[in-house]
């Protein structure tokens, strides 16, 4: 559970948002939520990074499939 007694604050401290998974993250997963993977034929993951859930059905991608 987060306190949501704090309000969010813009700090710029250790804490990014993933633009593509939503978490926040630390300095040191930076490269599994930035950094682009060159995948297959699928056009809809294909340079995301591999944090990114390709919610397609017919996605073949190992990294990004969506295991739901
Ligand atoms: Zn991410
Ligand atoms: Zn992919
Ligand atoms: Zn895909």
């Amino acid at each position: 559970m987060n306190q949501s007694s704090v309000p969010k604050q813009d700090n710029g401290l250790e804490r990014l948002s993933c633009l593509y998974c939503g978490e926040d993250y630390e300095p040191a997963d930076v490269a599994r939520h930035t950094e682009p993977v060159h995948c297959g034929p699928c056009i809809t993951c294909v340079d995301k990074p591999a944090c990114f859930s390709c919610r397609l059905m017919y996605c073949v991608c190992d990294v990004h499939r969506y295991r739901g």
